[in-house]
């Protein structure tokens, strides 16, 4: 290829794709062929961690649109510049939502569970793709709940408000359940009214079905919740470990990794206590590069597993490879 038709080869490849990315018909053709909605495999991610199974489970993205609020204490234009480093979206970033399934012999734990429809058309997927990974809602035993912000509790429900896991307990921290719980807390902060309600249209009538546990206990076999609290009162991190393998579910310690893993000290607009949490994921993201530890983090690009390296001021995640081998 000349110069010249190279030149003229990538001019064209920067506008022509748009047509074909969007899936439309070229014109002149009827579309009365169109290929199916396009959709990926199911989205779940199985490893052993000694004699436990972990799977991670993708719900979907949310496009959330982002202004100069979303991080607190950093100017938009860095914000802007670390997601054009990191090849995402700006200003409108797409952050994913994973789940975490723990299975020890026929026990199967769910450790959060999703927007259960409620966010729109890109996610909500989690039921479909546990009964893909062969574990459908209905085998569930156990529901952990890290904190009771929605895309955390909503996929306890249905979108039409039925129990989406007919045989499962719900463990909830004892630190959220308190301070959530409160009606005094719902009437002194009014800009929080539409989580504190909706908390309440999530719980209200499971009765006991909801248990509180505390930090530094085994929740269940293997897993141990730990305080990881700042991004809410009651927010939960959790040591998973079995035989000589362990790993840290990170929850909701850093939104996406792009911006604060790379800026620890960023507070996104979702942190209740800046202070602590910046606080909690120095702490927690500093054990993991020293550790050498396997993380899982809620918000983070599918499968949501890898490590955490030091770099410069912050730190770097680094996907784990993928493996066809569950
Ligand atoms: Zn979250």
């Amino acid at each position: 290829m000349t110069d010249v038709t190279r030149r003229t080869a990538l001019a064209g490849a920067a506008t022509i794709p748009a047509l074909v990315l969007a899936g439309s018909p070229a014109s002149g053709q009827s579309g009365a062929t169109a290929a199916p909605a396009a959709r990926q495999a199911p989205g779940f991610y199985r490893q052993k961690i000694g004699a436990l199974e972990v799977v991670t489970l993708h719900d979907g993205f949310v496009n959330r649109p982002l202004d100069a609020n979303f991080v607190r204490n950093a100017p938009f234009e860095a914000v802007q510049k670390a997601l054009t480093d990191a090849f995402l979206p700006s200003p409108t970033l797409p952050i994913p939502f994973t789940q975490t399934l723990v299975v020890a012999g026929d026990r199967v734990t769910l450790i959060d569970t999703g927007t259960g429809g409620a966010f729109g058309p890109t996610a909500g997927f989690t039921p479909g793709h546990m009964s893909a990974a062969g574990y459908p809602p209905e085998r569930v035993n156990t529901i952990v709940i890290s904190h009771f912000h929605a895309d955390h509790i909503n996929g306890i429900r249905t979108r039409e408000g039925a129990l989406a896991f007919a045989n499962a307990e719900i463990l909830v921290p004892e630190a959220e359940w308190a301070f959530w719980m409160s009606d005094d807390n719902m009437n002194r902060m009014e800009g929080l009214r539409q989580a504190f309600q909706n908390i309440r249209r999530v719980f209200n009538g499971l009765g006991d079905r909801v248990k509180p546990y505390r930090w530094n206990s085994e929740v269940v076999t293997g897993v141990t919740a730990l305080d990881g609290s700042g991004h809410t009162p009651g927010h939960t991190v959790y040591a998973v470990a079995s035989e000589n393998r362990s790993m840290l579910l990170l929850s909701d310690t850093t939104n996406h990794p792009a911006l604060f893993v790379r800026n620890p000290d960023w507070s996104p607009v979702f942190d209740m206590d800046a202070d602590k949490a910046r606080a909690s994921r120095r702490a927690l993201l500093d054990r993991a590069a020293a550790d050498r530890m396997q993380v899982v983090g809620y918000h983070f690009p599918f499968p949501a597993t890898g490590f955490i390296a030091r770099d410069g001021q912050g730190y770097q995640f680094v996907p784990q490879q993928w493996s066809p081998l569950g």
